[in-house]
């Protein structure tokens, strides 16, 4: 990794921020490669927490028993030849989180204080020892305010539905677009009004429209913004 740090000595970190199915995992997971930075899917954490307490039995709207079941949880993002493996009390979770069930129990979960507490920690952490690029909805707004690049990425939900029923159909799982649709829809709302960090574009937060463009288009404007936003940083 790229040894790259800041005139005043700190590591230099890049915050993308954006609403479900934009595309920020699998964007910034290559940007992450092609820069040298640590790539860091802040999604992937909540979505171990969810599995934990779905695994667990408690109910989906169960505030005090998520939290308390945080108390007991090792949750960790851990760099391996392929990109960021997630952990859960040493098991390699990586896939099971993937699968559209978790992804209700992730958005439910990640609205409760305690949860996000548990997490804000770990998260900025590992942007003390190295150079990140962390995506997630509040990166720039809660966990790293001072990062040095911020990124808000988004594309129409109509768009993103159809990616996300691409990207579930390509691994088996045969979920009609329609509920696809409604499940983004239903988590915007979810992430974007809950009292806690809600998602919201950082005012100094660059933003990147993927509306129009393929995942190749889409990409190069990203790596564009970020090759321009770190010229601006050194
Ligand atoms: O990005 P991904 O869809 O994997 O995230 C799963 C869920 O975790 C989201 O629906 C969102 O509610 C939550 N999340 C969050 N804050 C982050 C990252 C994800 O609340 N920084």
């Amino acid at each position: 990794m790229e040894a790259r740090k800041t005139q005043s000595g700190k590591y230099v970190s890049i915050a993308i921020d954006g609403p479900s199915g934009a595309g920020k995992s699998s964007m910034a997971k290559r940007l992450g490669r092609e820069f040298g930075f640590l790539h860091v899917d802040t999604g992937a954490l909540y979505r171990a927490v969810g599995l934990a307490a779905l695994r667990q039995g408690l109910a989906i709207d169960d505030r005090e028993g998520v939290e308390a079941l945080c108390g007991t949880l090792d949750v960790r993002a851990e760099l391996s030849e392929s990109g960021q493996r997630t952990v859960l009390n040493g098991e390699d979770v990586s896939s099971a989180i993937r699968v559209n069930e978790v992804s209700r129990w992730a958005s439910a979960v990640s609205a409760f204080p305690g949860v996000r507490r548990f997490l804000l920690d770990t998260q900025r952490r590992t942007a003390e020892t190295q150079n990140v690029i962390m995506d997630g909805r509040d990166i720039a707004t809660v966990v790293l305010p001072d990062a040095d690049l911020k990124i808000y990425l988004t594309a129409s939900e109509e768009s993103r539905a159809q990616r996300r029923w691409e990207e579930l159909c390509g691994r088996g799982e045969n979920v009609p677009l329609d509920q696809i649709r409604r499940e983004i829809r239903a988590r915007d709302e979810a992430d974007m009004n809950r009292a806690v960090a809600p998602l919201r574009r950082h005012p100094d937060a660059v933003l990147v429209d993927t509306s129009w463009l393929t995942f190749d288009e889409g990409y190069a404007l990203l790596k564009k913004t970020v090759s321009e936003g770190l010229d601006r940083v050194r």
